[in-house]
């Protein structure tokens, strides 16, 4: 019997690091300063070190680092904030949170990524802001996004919940934007055991900011000097992204490996994998995405042999329920639209051994058409 491959095998990452977590739990429990304890600012110190600004400040989930972006630049309702339509949910839903409207657009054929021309046509008097996200860790356009916002005079943020690690220019993703949200959803490039998220910024104020908004809006204990809410980023949490923040890069190196061996050997097949990175792109394969037009028969096949896939995203965000409001009809993104259609997102994880990969190969050359 083949061997079956999962989509993506936390365990196999957990098992090394086991121990080590363990004891930084206990100390924690240990210490019962399960809120706001040092381990968060310690992470926040490391996770901002490794990503090359000077501030981090941790919060609950990816969803939160966004919204809490545009809480901190005052973005709410009567504002418009422009993202792509092949992205999470989360990116426009924390637009919505904050009050204002999402406005979509539609992306590059090519990379997947929102198409720098179209933000420039969707921007009016109330843009405010701009969500270049860098989707499956593939780097946006951040130096067409950097002129246009600049020369329109909006905040272009990054939202990098995909893209632990991945570099533009050179530069750790979060250098260009006014602030970077991650995630750190267990299943991301690194994650924690639960969730949480942080966000990452030049600016000291906006930091300060951000502070008191993850916390109530308080400076100190009881003074509130605005409306926040509760987005702390937990103790034990910050404690376990510590000791995995320490094998992001080697991860990252191992994802690339396996794309690199997905791409030889899917070279000549009839699938479409990404694109190759133009200069200055980087890309750390949270997913790798592929493409067929008969997408239901691979994925049956897929299933069949037991190999794990995924499809990221099945609906894109201005043709779901929840955002039926914008009007937006079938034909409105049709890049996203046709993509929506055709991707799949193949098992990618940083223990995949050449084994698993070469399995997942086989059964996509054998499907029959
Ligand atoms: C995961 C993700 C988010 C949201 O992060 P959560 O931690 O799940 O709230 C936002 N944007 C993108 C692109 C994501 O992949």
């Amino acid at each position: 019997m083949p061997v079956p491959v999962p989509f993506l095998d936390l365990r196999a990452q957990l098992v090394p690091l086991r121990q080590e977590i363990d004891a930084a739990i206990g100390r924690v429990v240990d210490s019962c300063a399960f809120v706001l304890g040092e381990e968060v600012s310690a992470f926040e110190a490391e996770f901002a070190e490794f990503c090359g600004v000077p501030y981090a400040v941790g919060v609950d989930s990816g969803t939160s680092a966004l919204h809490l972006i545009l809480r901190a630049l005052g973005i709410g309702p009567g504002d418009e904030v422009i993202l792509p339509a092949n992205t999470f949910i989360a990116t426009a839903e924390a637009v919505s949170l904050a009050g204002a409207r999402p406005v979509v657009v539609d992306v590059d054929e090519e990379t997947h990524l929102i198409d720098p021309e179209l933000v420039e046509r969707a921007i009016t008097p109330r843009t405010r802001a701009v969500i270049a996200v860098h989707l499956f860790g593939r780097t946006a356009d951040l130096t067409s996004l950097k002129t246009l916002t600049d020369r329109h005079g909006v905040h272009l943020i990054e939202d990098a919940a995909q893209a632990h690690g991945s570099r533009y220019r050179g530069q750790h993703v979060g250098s260009v934007g006014v602030a970077t949200g991650f995630s750190f959803y267990p299943g991301k490039n690194l994650g924690a055991f639960g969730d949480a998220g942080a966000v990452i910024t030049h600016h000291a104020a906006f930091r300060d900011t951000l502070l008191e908004l993850r916390d109530h809006g308080q400076k100190r204990k009881y003074e509130h000097q605005r409306i926040g809410t509760n987005a702390r980023l937990d103790t034990v949490q910050a404690a376990v992204l510590r000791i995995k923040l320490r094998h992001l890069e080697s991860w990252n190196a191992a994802r690339r490996q396996v794309a690199e061996r997905y791409g030889a050997l899917l070279r000549d097949s009839e699938f479409r994998t990404p694109a190759p990175l133009r200069p200055g792109e980087d890309h750390v394969y949270h997913l790798y995405v592929v493409r067929h037009r008969n997408r239901s028969a691979v994925a049956r096949a897929l299933q069949e042999n037991r190999i794990g896939f995924g499809i990221h995203y099945p609906v894109p965000v201005h043709r779901t329920e929840a955002y039926a409001f914008l009007g937006m009809g079938p034909g409105s993104c049709p890049t996203s639209e046709r993509l929506a259609s055709e991707i799949l997102s193949l098992p990618m994880y940083p223990e995949m051994t050449a084994v698993h990969i070469e399995r997942v190969c086989d059964v996509l050359a054998e499907i029959q058409l």
